[in-house]
């Protein structure tokens, strides 16, 4: 899952958020971290903040310029909590993550981009990315700690992906063809019919009643196959009476 998705630090200062970096990336299931020009590292610091991710450490790419850290990548998306006076394209956290899980299955190398603590990324960095991302923080302080910025979007990048495994996999029970408006009527009218003959509505609170249950059941977008069960119980209801 997401080899190909590399984390770019752009000139972290402190050693122990490099750490930290990399603890948050192993917990969402990422491995590939890029430092560009680090000012401290390997240092104690980071390894005892990455905890178990320490292999991250040690097989982080680390570059002088960042340019090599992006130029094999075929989406580059920068995160950046400021808004620019360059009309950048700006997606949210969850909708950039959507787009690096799709498309993280047909591009060989996409690259997430984080700026320094200090500075944050430059307009000259930022050019050379795609799109901007910006986690949708508290305006008046929206400025997360670097290693939070990258678990927020780990974790968003992660359930994208969780998602769209649930979608394929969402096998055939979800083959069975929706049921259709004359099949959601017939239905309501034997529900109702069967509520007043065990006494369940009463005329004068049954409109609010059966509309609040139509409500509940268009919610569950039922297909035929739901629509049968249900159906049946209600038949067995009214021959259980007889
Ligand atoms: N002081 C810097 C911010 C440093 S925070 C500035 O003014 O830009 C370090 C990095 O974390 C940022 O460069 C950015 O990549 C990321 N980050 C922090 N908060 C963010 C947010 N709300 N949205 C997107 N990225 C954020």
């Amino acid at each position: 899952m997401f080899t190909n998705v590399r984390i770019v630090l752009v000139h972290p200062t402190h050693p122990g958020n490099i750490g930290a970096v990399a603890r948050a990336m192993k917990t969402m299931g990422f491995s590939q971290l890029f430092l560009v020009k680090p000012k401290l590292f390997p240092n104690p610091h980071a390894t005892e903040r990455a905890a178990h991710a320490a292999d991250i450490l040690l097989n982080a790419t680390v570059v002088s310029e960042f340019l090599p850290a992006i130029q094999d990548c075929g989406l580059v998306i920068g995160a950046s909590a400021r808004a620019r006076d360059v009309p950048w394209t700006v997606l949210s956290a969850r909708d950039a993550a959507q787009k690096i899980a799709q498309e993280s299955a047909v591009i060989p190398n996409i690259a997430l981009v984080f700026g320094n603590e200090q500075n944050g990324l430059s307009n000259e960095e930022l050019r050379h990315c795609h799109f901007q991302v910006e986690i949708p923080a508290n305006p008046e302080y929206s400025s997360l700690n670097l290693a939070a910025a990258v678990q927020v979007m780990c974790y968003e990048m992660r359930v994208a992906y969780l998602n769209s495994l649930a979608h394929e996999n969402s096998g055939p029970e979800k083959k069975h063809p929706p049921a259709t408006t004359a099949d959601l009527e017939y239905f309501y009218q034997h529900l109702e019919k069967v509520l007043f003959d065990i006494g369940f509505l009463k005329s004068t609170r049954s409109n609010k009643i059966m509309q609040r249950l139509r409500c509940l059941f268009n919610r569950t977008r039922l297909d035929r196959r739901e629509m049968k069960i249900l159906r049946g119980i209600l038949t067995t209801i009214e021959e259980s009476k007889v």
